[in-house]
């Protein structure tokens, strides 16, 4: 960039910058960073913001690409802007009668609360400090400042711990015989501030510097270089953020809330975050700087209060806030400031929110006129729909833990959702016991730093005794939907000892408790949870709307009857996967299952086919009735057969002990037992090393068991046309498709069509009943793909099983993949996400589209789905759409969202090709 390159924006200068990025307002938000690309957006809209400027990513990228420098021309613009402040405010940077005070903060492209840096109060020095007294006659409040810049240099730039400062303040607490900070005096913070500066001279072995623009400049190269610090890069790989685009810097004008009592400082956010409720939901505090609000220290007040203390600025404010929600078209997290009764905005982004809240939100809006259906569906992401299916405490649990005696406390609700773990009382620990042994942890503290995200993370609930609905712990809990109750006050921890008070229950570190972040409660042990129903009126209404926009079917893979009507609550239109086999293992079938295999006598096997035939009817029945009208894909057996009977080893092993048991009979009939139980153990153990495969899952199983026990088959497509039968008799509308799974050649669905036509039509003549039904067959392996358009010859449908397809195109075992290499292959990038999770969309993807193209050449008509794991990830969904397919079958819990994404994937088309 040449050095005629603008890195700098006062900020009324939106326009320059829309010019300079070509309009995107994206684009502008990545330059000028979130917080600075709103603060010039307020500007322009009028809303009362202090004066400032913004220093830009590109300065920032380019100072961290230079080894930390300077990029040519910032420094002197930066100078100029200043400048332009000075004349919007009459006051002077470091001017001895009217100085101007200003604060330096980070701000990122996308919001990362309190992981990077920031300096208030840059120009205070002796001289200034002596002015700002003059001004405003309150000597307190200015050796407060000078103190807090003194404190926040020191540590932000040069890297000095908290400790030193904390212990001075304590000190002059306890000398002064007072109970907090707000009943030092002003010699109190003038001798405060003279030790701070010695503790900044014994750190760093200079003098706290007095030039202004020294601090100015220091402070900037902080903020800058902490995009890189260890915080800023932990976060955003947990929130995915990408780490090349740099941190803004906006240099503001400092307004005081601490200037007595018609000042204050708060945060609001437009609407409740956590369930959405339309009210201003926020915290503030009389006569204080806003850090105060955001670090939890001191108990803020409800904004509610704020009419009374303040009602003109409250009034100026709501009016605002309703302005910004409007212009936003989205719910804001603000931040304010009253100085001496005037009102100032420092800050408004759009507030994060629980799913819950997201969810009513975009709905709300809708209804308000704000916004269209398809950006309330779009705001929405599919994972939030998670939430909806999180467990919750049990109503019957909670009240027995209260009839007990084991409800300890209650605090603010800030994350919905249960949690159950045992109590640790720092990050560290709670992420080694949640990370290396397994346990789930409740991370307990008086309140969370950005430091301690790592154990946050880690732990299943947060809880703190102290903060506010803003509070960080607040903030990141919400964030990654980690249930949460903070400000739980009477709660006493003792970290010195590691346990916590309430009233006169001592809970020790290692103890189990309960916390319920949806009503915000704290319980004593380990209450049971339950996964709520998915009833939330907004939630159905946004599922409806995405409906109406999404191309995909989706459906849903279902085994019993239970299972279907729950994906048909969920809102499936189809069975895309019943998997026959599962029936199998039931405990009163598995003995007939296990004749049918050990048998070699035709007549033996077909009468265990026959007791199975029965049961398989039933749970047909069942799915039919449940799927009234909608389509239900049964696949034929498919796992191999020995995974019926017992196991190798295990067998190995009774048969040694009944022959050392053998050994030590006491009479000829214990021996005469012995031996028959030896001789049957002995038939199975023969039987399973027969069935003994090296690689089973590439051997005798799918089709290749079909056509091997040609009576297997007959027995499943009976079941399948009786029940269907059955239930057509009760008026029940039944669509059966057929799927035999694991074809690689077409050759196999041949034979098994014909098996499968000639039963079909016996039962249906036996029964006097026409069922319409389909044949198709499961995409499974390369060569099925690669010959689609043979096997759409015989097959009316195809589905896609992914799990099969990704394990035999990488030729990398499913089973084992997990726990061997593959995830190492995927920390160290050697794949870029895990393909049995995410469809690999060059190599499975594109057998998915070959077979799709190959199969509708020959069958325009043909139906193809997707029945693998894959159906209900997001990602993979898009690709679905993107490939044309018919639907996406899931678990019947992974439904809504399935919905959600496919609505996505066909909205975020429409963009695409409306750009
Ligand atoms: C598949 O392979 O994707 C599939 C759905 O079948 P299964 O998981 O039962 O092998
Ligand atoms: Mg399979």
């Amino acid at each position: 960039m040449s050095s005629k390159s603008k890195w700098v924006y006062i900020f009324n200068e939106v326009e320059q910058a829309e010019k300079y990025v070509d309009g995107e307002w994206e684009a502008v938000r990545g330059l000028l960073g979130g917080k600075g690309a709103n603060l010039a957006e307020m500007t322009r809209l009028k809303v009362p913001v202090p004066p400032g400027f913004t220093l830009t990513t590109e300065a920032c990228n380019a100072y961290l690409a230079a080894g930390e420098n300077f990029p040519e021309g910032m420094w002197e613009q930066a100078l100029e802007a200043l400048k332009a402040v000075e004349s919007a405010t009459g006051k002077k940077f470091g001017d001895k009668k009217n100085p101007l005070l200003v604060s330096c903060r980070s701000g990122g492209k996308f919001s990362m609360p309190g992981m990077m840096d920031t300096v208030l109060n840059i120009g205070l020095n002796d001289d200034t400090a002596k002015a700002m007294i003059q001004l405003t006659g309150d000597e307190r409040f200015v050796y407060d400042l000078y103190r807090r810049l003194v404190q926040m240099f020191g540590s932000v730039v040069m890297g000095i711990p908290d400790e030193p400062f904390e212990e001075v303040i304590t000190r002059t607490r306890r000398k002064a015989g007072v109970k907090s900070d707000a009943e030092l005096t002003a010699e109190d913070w003038q001798k405060v501030t003279a030790d701070f500066k010695n503790i900044y001279k014994h750190h760093t072995h200079r003098s706290f510097p007095s030039d202004p623009l020294l601090q100015l400049r220091k402070a900037t190269e902080a903020v800058f270089k902490s995009w890189n610090g260890k915080r800023a890069v932990d976060y955003r790989n947990a929130a995915g953020i990408a780490h090349d685009l740099g941190t803004a810097v906006n240099i503001q004008t400092m307004i005081f809330g601490n200037m007595g009592d018609n000042s204050a400082t708060g945060v609001a956010m437009t609407r409740n975050a956590s369930t959405g409720e339309k009210h201003i939901e926020g915290d503030y505090l009389m006569n204080a700087q806003g850090e105060d609000v955001v670090a939890g220290i001191r108990l803020t007040n409800d904004i509610k209060e704020l009419k009374k203390d303040l009602p003109d600025a409250y009034a100026q404010f709501e009016q605002i806030c309703e302005n910004l929600e409007k212009h936003y078209r989205d719910m804001q997290d603000v931040e304010f400031t009253v100085e001496n009764g005037r009102l100032w905005m420092l800050q408004t982004r759009d507030g994060k929110r629980t799913a819950q809240a997201a969810v009513r939100i975009a709905v709300d809006m809708v209804e308000e006129g704000l916004i269209s259906k398809e950006e309330a569906v779009l705001r929405v992401s599919p994972d939030q729909i998670d939430f909806f299916l999180h467990p919750q405490f049990d109503i019957q649990s909670k009240q027995k833990a209260h009839s007990s005696g084991s409800f300890l406390a209650k605090g603010l609700n800030v994350s919905p959702g249960a949690a159950v773990g045992i109590v640790a009382f720092d990050a560290d620990r709670a992420e080694k016991w949640a990370k290396d042994e397994g346990k789930d942890v409740i991370m307990v503290r008086p309140e969370t730093k950005p430091d301690d995200v790592h154990g946050m993370l880690a732990a299943e609930g947060i809880l703190t005794s102290r903060g506010g609905r803003t509070s960080h712990a607040a903030l990141v809990a919400r964030q990654f939907g980690t249930p949460a109750v903070v400000g739980v006050s009477s709660l006493e921890i003792d970290l010195a000892n590691r346990r916590m008070h309430v009233g006169n229950q001592v809970i020790k570190e290692g103890d189990w408790i309960s916390i319920d972040g949806t009503a915000g409660e704290v319980y004593l042990g380990k209450l049971e949870t339950m996964v709520p129903d998915i009833k939330d009126p907004w939630l159905l209404k946004l599922l409806l709307w995405a409906d109406e926009f999404r191309r995909l079917g989706v459906w849903a893979n279902a085994d019993y009857p239970k299972d279907a009507e729950r994906a048909r609550e969920y809102g499936a239109q189809g069975i895309g996967l019943c998997r026959t086999e599962h029936m199998f293992f039931e405990a009163e079938r598995l003995p007939h299952v296990q004749k049918m295999i050990m048998t070699d006598l035709p007549r033996e096997r077909q009468e265990a086919l026959a007791a199975i035939l029965p049961f398989q009817r039933e749970d047909f029945i069942g799915i039919f009735r449940a799927m009234d009208g909608l389509p239900v894909i049964i696949r034929l057996i498919d796992p191999p057969l020995h995974e019926f009977l017992p196991n190798r080893f295990d067998l190995m092993h009774e048969l040694f002990d009944l022959k050392i048991r053998l050994q030590h009979t006491a009479n000829l009939a214990q021996v005469d037992d012995l031996l028959e139980q030896i001789r049957q153990k002995e038939t199975i153990l023969k039987r399973v090393e027969s069935l003994h495969e090296a690689n089973p899952m590439l051997g005798l199983r799918g089709v290749r068991l079909g056509i091997q026990i040609p009576e297997l088959t007959t027995m499943q497509v009976r079941a399948i046309f009786e029940a269907a039968c059955a239930v057509s008799k009760e008026d029940v509308v039944v669509h059966p498709e057929v799927m035999i799974p694991l074809t690689s050649h077409v050759n196999e669905l041949k034979i098994q069509r014909q098996a499968l036509e000639s039963e079909a039509k016996k039962v249906m003549d036996e029964q006097g009943i026409k069922i319409d039904y389909k044949f198709g067959t499961m995409i499974e392996i390369p060569r099925a793909a690669i010959t689609a358009d043979e096997i759409a010859e015989y097959a009316q449908f195809i589905s896609f099983g992914t799990n099969d397809l990704t394990q035999t195109t990488f030729g990398i075992s499913r089973d084992d993949a997990e726990a061997g290499f593959l995830m190492q292959y995927i920390s160290t990038g050697v794949l870029p996400e895990n393909p049995f999770a995410v469809i690999d969309p060059n190599g499975v993807g594109e057998l998915m589209r070959i077979a799709v193209t190959k199969g509708r050449s020959v069958n325009p008509d043909l139906e193809c789905g997707i029945c693998g794991e894959h159906g209900g990830d997001p990602e993979s969904i898009l690709l679905c759409h993107e490939l044309g397919l018919t639907y996406v079958s899931c678990s019947p819990f992974r439904v809504p969202i399935a919905r959600l994404a496919a609505a996505h994937a066909a909205l975020q088309g429409r963009i695409t090709k409306d750009q």
